[in-house]
């Protein structure tokens, strides 16, 4: 709409609504109305804010090889890039700036609840059956913000493997389910921040490979002790608040994986 069309047609509606509707209408930017997360304003690089640590959320799976998207609310060049990566990999137009088409298909891929639309929270609640996320280390809530955080970079390896379901086997777990399973002491399932994955289109090489350009610090497959049958992935780096150590760690010896 050229902008005097525009300007009639505010002016057409103030005279038609009463003027308490015409504030809000005017006010507000954004027309779309989503049920976990309306972005307000278009982000580009410089900006900062808890709306730019949402929309680091939806794409920290498109980080670059053995890198991560740092979820700290600053738009900066890593940040642009993966937000590249994301409008290429649905076919948008690359511009690294998140404006409404970006966050149109953001709200297309986010159900409700926020989690994104391929996976949900049973899939990775507590893995030994009893569903929910108490029982670790973190608070519940802490857990499951974490599980959203595991699952947008499941949805961004699940894009990259050709749009056909991942499945996972075990995602947070209780220290006491942790325990059941013979899970490592210090293990990112008990934080929410691990998935253990199969595939029925994909080779498990395919999907260790795939995943360490998709935001996974830590990926654990064939070759790897007791990992034959599943491919796990984790985001320790992120989540260390030591970056400097532990920070990535990858072992899929028959995949090529050192
Ligand atoms: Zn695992």
């Amino acid at each position: 709409m050229r902008l005097n069309t525009l300007k009639r047609a505010v002016v057409a509606l103030a005279l038609a609504l009463p003027g308490a509707a015409i504030a809000t209408l005017v006010a507000a930017p954004a027309a779309h109305a989503d049920g976990c997360y309306t972005w307000q304003r278009t982000l580009a690089q410089g900006r900062t804010g808890a709306d730019v640590r949402q929309l680091q959320i939806r794409v920290a799976g498109w980080a670059d090889y053995r890198d991560i998207v740092r979820i700290d609310g600053i738009y900066g060049p890593e940040t642009a890039a993966a937000v590249k990566r994301f409008q290429a990999a649905y076919g948008l137009r690359v511009d690294g700036i998140a404006g409404p088409q970006t966050f149109a298909k953001i709200y297309q891929l986010q159900d409700d609840d926020c989690t994104p639309k391929h996976f949900s929270y049973t899939e990775l609640d507590n893995g030994c059956g009893k569903g929910g996320w108490s029982g670790g280390p973190l608070s519940p809530n802490a857990t499951r913000e974490n599980a959203v955080r595991t699952m947008w970079k499941l949805e961004a390896l699940r894009r990259s493997l050709g749009d056909k379901p991942l499945y996972v086997n075990s995602g947070f777990r209780s220290i006491a389910c942790n325990n059941q399973v013979d899970g490592a002491s210090d293990s990112q399932h008990l934080y929410g921040n691990a998935a253990d994955l199969t595939s029925r289109s994909s080779s498990l090489c395919q999907v260790a490979r795939t995943a360490r350009s998709r935001g996974f610090s830590s990926i654990y497959g064939p070759g790897y002790p007791d990992h034959s049958d599943h491919v796990h992935v984790d985001s320790r780096r992120e989540n260390n608040a030591d970056r400097s150590s532990n920070t990535t760690s990858w072992s899929a010896p028959n995949c090529g994986i050192g």
